[in-house]
């Protein structure tokens, strides 16, 4: 079978991908190694915030917003839990830069004083010489039932999702890759052009596949979180600590998902065994933030790695040797927030139409820099 467009990961940027290939007209095929949204896609907090400290990030996320609302009108579905981002940092580190960044974006903000915070929502503790930027429309997106109408949405429009592939590898003649093979046969397929975005195991397919690893390589670090018995009734909008470097994303009234502190550089991309002292030390500080929140209790650690790059910028693009290669990866703990838009992008470029500029410094690029994993995932400002 030969299909216009292969698409090889079924995360959210391969699935918002096969959407708008869809949507122009390509025949697409999604190849999955387990099913849709099971890597690091269904480990995600979920959590979308514009406070980002990248210009192009904060872009990226708004537009991942305006993705998701535009579909929820359409499917009368929610899929984001507009929850409210709160972070609170010294004073001082509210800069103007951040303030410029926001209203050239038309990102609506406040900021809060800590007389304010503490009328809001009465249990959180605040400094006298800390500040709160709120940004009402953030929240937490349900990845699971937004796979699940994009898997419904990608079969009504004729789109083949193929699942349980097994181990997938690309196989190239010349300048152009031709096919796909899967330990399960069905998945094996041909293709005109070819999208490759397998979350943490980009690199090892690509190197499996073609002898070379991708330029910049891929990082790994460790991405855990925590749901947490609160021991009591709180009504909080997800908040991100910027003085321990945690952040506290609520489930429900009871319990939240607290995650972030120090992280560790990852083995490989099986090293997903969670890291406690990590936990525990990132657990130790809640009762910092949360009145209270000393009769907190851990119900359940998630755990997995997360892929990078030595400038922590992802990748999304053509691939420079083969000509109908395009390539994702290294998203980070934002690949939630940003993946709805990149995959968007991502079928402009197989399209040849305009995209975005901004894209541009996701550009495959050379390795430069080391690279280390400290406050990488850490929405500080
Ligand atoms: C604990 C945790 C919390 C996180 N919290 C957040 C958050 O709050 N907000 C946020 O924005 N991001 C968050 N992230 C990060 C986010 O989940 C990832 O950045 C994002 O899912 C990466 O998307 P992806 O499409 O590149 O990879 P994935 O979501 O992993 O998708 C890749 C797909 O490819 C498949 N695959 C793998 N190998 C093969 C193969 N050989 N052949 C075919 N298919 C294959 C996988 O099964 C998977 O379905 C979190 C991650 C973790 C682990």
């Amino acid at each position: 079978m030969k299909y216009d467009v292969v698409i090889v990961g079924g995360g959210l940027l391969g699935q918002f991908a096969a959407l708008e290939l869809l949507s122009r007209g390509y025949r697409v095929a999604i190849v999955e190694r387990d099913i849709l949204c099971s890597g690091s896609c269904s480990k995600s907090t979920g959590i979308m915030t514009r406070q980002l400290v990248l210009r192009a990030d904060i872009i990226f996320a708004q537009r991942s917003i305006d993705i998701i609302t535009k579909m929820e009108k359409e499917y009368g579905e929610h899929f984001l839990r507009r929850t409210g981002f709160l972070t609170l940092s010294p004073i001082s580190r509210v800069t103007k830069r951040l303030e410029l960044i926001y209203r050239s974006v038309g990102v609506e903000y406040k900021l809060l004083e800590p007389h304010e915070i503490k009328e809001l929502w009465e249990t959180v503790i605040v400094g006298d010489n800390e500040i709160g930027i709120y940004t009402e429309g953030d929240g937490m997106l349900n990845t699971g039932s937004l796979s699940y109408r994009i898997k419904k949405e990608i079969e009504r429009s004729g789109g083949s999702i193929l699942e349980r592939c097994g181990e997938t590898s690309l196989i190239a003649d010349g300048k152009y890759v031709v096919r796909v093979i899967s330990d399960n046969d069905e998945c094996s397929l041909y293709g005109d052009l070819f999208i490759l975005d397998v979350g943490v195991d980009t690199a090892s397919i690509f190197t499996r596949s073609f002898g070379r690893t991708p330029e910049p390589e891929q990082l790994l670090f460790k991405c855990q979180s925590a749901s947490v018995d609160l021991g009591g009734e709180y009504g909080i909008p997800i908040i991100y600590d910027g003085k321990n470097h945690l952040y506290i994303a609520p489930e429900t009234k009871r319990r939240a998902i607290v995650g972030d502190g120090p992280c560790k550089i990852a083995r490989d991309q099986n090293d997903i065994a969670p890291d406690r002292e990590i936990l525990i030390e990132t657990l130790d500080k809640l009762p910092e933030r949360l009145a209270g929140s000393e009769r907190s209790h851990i119900i359940g650690i998630t755990s997995h790695v997360c892929g990078t790059t030595p400038d922590f910028l992802p990748v999304i693009g053509r691939d420079s040797v083969y000509e109908n290669l395009y390539i994702a990866y290294g998203l980070s703990s934002y690949g939630t927030m940003r993946s709805p838009y990149l995959g968007v992008e991502i079928a402009k470029m197989v399209n040849g139409s305009k995209i975005d500029p901004l894209l541009k410094i996701l550009s495959p690029r050379s390795s430069k820099g080391l690279g280390t994993c400290e406050e990488i995932h850490t929405p500080i400002i």
